[in-house]
């Protein structure tokens, strides 16, 4: 009789800022599409439980990562393309249940926090998740930011938590942009509607495209983050859906796992 085998990967990638791997302290990942156990449309390490997704596959997507990163409590959002920043504290709610492998600990867009040994996620498909350190104070953030939390600034908004609940200083701030929908890809027709004015100057000339990953830089930078403080992958998820989830290459897609952890 054949034994019944544990799912064990072996292929999942996961790629690195260069400037976190100088500092120990940070474990941090993005984990491509590869890995995971999800089928079709969602093939195959995808983490987001609303993708239409089984949950059971999703689930044990979930813990593909966590096993790969280490046992540490996992904190995943309830991403609504807000502004709401959470700060997750000791003896937080949502860390005692530990890892949250069908249901999201939270309703927020970004998270923050000066604990050690907790992994907080972001998942995307085309938006950002922007990744920031304060070395400093000791301070870990991840933001999900697609292109209404860039109209809405949440990265400048979490910045601001790090300064008032944490006291970091912005030049202190290291910053991490993930894989995400690049300018050769952000086609907004409708931009007049969806893209307040003084945000046109990223359109780019002559077309219906958008810079949102300037527009990123550019909203840290605002906030005092130092530009040699700021990592951008510059790889666009919809040119690269062999690796990356793309909602806007794929429409029915997954959601792929952005993690930082402070030891
Ligand atoms: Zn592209």
């Amino acid at each position: 009789m054949l034994k019944k085998q544990l799912y064990l990967p072996t292929d999942i990638k996961i790629c690195e800022f260069e400037h976190f791997k100088n500092h120990s302290c940070i474990v941090h990942g993005i984990f491509t599409r590869a890995g995971g156990t999800s089928t079709g449309a969602f093939d195959s390490l995808n983490i987001g439980i609303n993708s239409g997704d089984e949950l059971l596959a999703v689930a044990n997507n979930r813990k593909v990562i966590i096993r790969k990163m280490g046992t540490k409590p996992f904190v995943f959002l309830n991403q609504v393309h807000r502004s709401g920043v959470k700060v997750l504290k000791k003896d937080d709610i949502t860390i005692s249940e530990n890892f949250q492998l069908d249901t999201e600990a939270a309703t927020a867009d970004a998270i923050v926090t000066d604990m050690k040994d907790v992994f907080l996620v972001i998942q995307v498909a085309d938006c950002q998740a922007v990744m920031l350190y304060d070395p400093e104070k000791k301070v870990i953030a991840n933001i999900h930011s697609g292109w209404q939390g860039s109209v809405k600034n949440i990265i400048g908004k979490c910045v601001d938590k790090m300064i008032f609940e944490f006291g970091c200083e912005p030049e202190n701030i290291m910053a991490g942009i993930s894989p995400s929908l690049g300018p050769c890809c952000s086609e907004f027709v409708n931009y007049k509607d969806e893209i307040p004015e003084n945000l046109w100057k990223y359109k780019i000339k002559n077309k219906d495209y958008f810079n949102f990953w300037n527009m990123s830089a550019d909203q840290l930078m605002d906030k005092g983050v130092k530009k040699e403080c700021i990592e951008n992958m510059e790889i666009c998820t919809k040119c690269n859906t062999d690796m990356f989830y793309s909602f806007r290459g794929e429409k029915t897609t997954g959601r792929f796992a952005c993690v930082i952890s402070m030891q």
